[in-house]
């Protein structure tokens, strides 16, 4: 019989307790059969991507298997230094003393995933957690039913089930699991069931990590190689369908190249996806909820290129629209779908009040050659990162901190930065015996007061 919720977590809580996950070559053995298991099971995890939204198995290897065994590879590499006491820097005022700060796991963790990379945006927090000591219950977006019932097999397969258990479901199981009390959570998705998951932690004080979205912009000027800057806007607008959370979701062009961007982006669209409906390298619409929201974003704004769709297929084009008002349904929320509105600046103040009308942005792009405009701007903006002449990109290298600010989001993952965020660092001053300076002690003298503040003054 299958145990509920508040089963599965006692059950995780009791084997944490134990002192189960503690042993760190007990994890490394756990993340290279995890490795090994999402190496044997690749084409089973494609088919499991395409059945779900026709994601091509190029795209699946980048952004899905390629960063997740990238990940594994680098905890198996680094754990036990990571994970290691780290010794500190001591300070004359404690002396005799030697400092350390002890890496301990959180405990139990829920990991809540979102729906567009739905394997990678679940194995990659679980495999930090699990790499950092902790017990993980993972629930995958409901949304991708193959890629979560893959997930399901394999971390049952690979885990001790009080380990790590995936539990699937769509919002009312989300809602029983966010009731519960957790030492961390994780979650991916969007900003207003983020503030769902702020609030169900704050009843317990549960720390947080929360990886959400909003309104990446990308700037680019009159300096730029045109071709190769639609070339690289195509690919990461487009990839995933335009379903990605670091998408550029609009564009703010030097208005006197505006005409001759939007054609290069035409051309570079033909190129890549040719007649993008039947294209097996452009994925569809996650579903059809969905598929409506963004053809009504195509109600009453100036089409340049695509906006055809085909509702039976959740097939929308490629699509870019001119100069749509900011307050045009368009340019409210994040767009999440494969179509870029195009704005024109002819002043940096103009981009300044485009930028700064919407929340602190997850990403924020910059095509220009000027190294001046490009160091302002990234000094200007407040937002989670970004990539100077390229986008998308900066995801992909573990040495990156990722994650959010403002609306898009609380603390950052990927690589070491994910460790240390399933981490929590103890503080330990381990203080020697063999002298005891009797300064700090009642009764208190003036010339201990004295010395105390010269101790200060010298050594602090
Ligand atoms: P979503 O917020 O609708 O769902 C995410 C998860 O939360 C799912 O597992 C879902 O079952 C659960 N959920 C949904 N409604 C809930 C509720 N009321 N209470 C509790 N749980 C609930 O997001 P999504 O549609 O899966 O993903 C799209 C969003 O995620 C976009 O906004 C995108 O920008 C963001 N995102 C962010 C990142 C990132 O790394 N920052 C990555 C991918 C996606």
């Amino acid at each position: 019989m299958l145990n509920t919720i508040p089963e599965i977590i006692s059950n995780q809580k009791t084997f944490f307790k134990a002192q189960n996950t503690k042993d760190v070559s007990f994890r490394i053995s756990l993340l290279k059969k995890l490795k090994q298991e999402i190496i044997s099971r690749e084409k089973d995890i494609f088919k499991a991507l395409h059945s779900d939204f026709k994601k091509p198995s190029f795209e699946a290897f980048l952004s899905e298997n390629g960063l997740v065994i990238a990940e594994i590879n680098l905890a198996i590499k680094n754990l036990k230094s990571w994970s290691k006491p780290e010794r500190v820097k001591s300070s004359v005022l404690l002396f005799p003393s030697k400092d350390y700060i002890y890496k301990s796991p959180y405990g139990t963790v829920l990991i809540i995933g979102p729906w567009n990379y739905p394997f990678q945006l679940a194995i990659n927090p679980l495999i930090m957690a699990i790499a950092a000591g902790n017990t993980v219950v993972l629930k995958p977006s409901e949304l991708t039913p193959n890629t979560s019932e893959l997930l399901a097999e394999m971390v049952k397969h690979i885990f001790p089930k009080d380990m790590a258990t995936v539990v699937q479901g769509g919002v009312e199981i989300s809602t029983e699991l966010l009731k519960q009390h957790w030492d961390y959570i994780f979650f991916t998705g969007s900003v207003s069931v983020g503030k769902i998951v702020a609030k169900a932690a704050a009843k317990h004080l549960t720390p947080v990590t929360l990886e959400l979205g909003g309104k990446s912009p990308c700037i680019v000027d009159d300096t730029i190689n045109l071709k190769l800057t639609a070339k690289r806007l195509v690919w990461g607008k487009f990839f995933n369908g335009g379903q990605t959370c670091i998408a550029p979701d609009y564009l703010i062009v030097k208005s006197s190249i505006k005409n001759d961007l939007i054609d290069a982006l035409k051309n570079e669209i033909l190129k890549a996806y040719g007649d993008a409906q039947n294209s097996a390298d452009y994925p569809k619409i996650i579903n059809h909820k969905n598929f409506i929201r963004l053809t009504q974003l195509l109600k009453d704004v100036n089409i340049a290129f695509g906006g055809d769709y085909n509702a039976e297929e959740l097939y929308l084009a490629p699509t870019l629209i001119d100069e749509p008002p900011l307050d045009s349904e368009v340019m409210k929320d994040e767009i999440f779908g494969p179509i870029l509105p195009i704005l024109s600046y002819d002043t940096e103040d103009d981009i300044a009040s485009i930028i700064q009308h919407f929340n602190k942005p997850l990403s924020l792009y910059v095509f220009s050659k000027n190294k001046r405009f490009i160091e302002d701007t990234i000094d200007k903006f407040s937002f989670g990162g970004g990539v100077i002449n390229d986008t998308l990109i900066h995801y992909g290298n573990a040495n990156l901190p990722f994650g959010g600010i403002g609306a898009s989001g609380i603390g950052a993952y990927h690589g070491k930065f994910g460790f240390d965020t399933f981490t929590h660092f103890k503080a330990i001053v381990k203080r020697g015996n063999w002298y005891d300076p009797p300064f700090r002690y009642a009764p208190y003298s003036k010339r201990n007061f004295k010395l105390i503040k010269t101790l200060f003054k010298w050594f602090s």
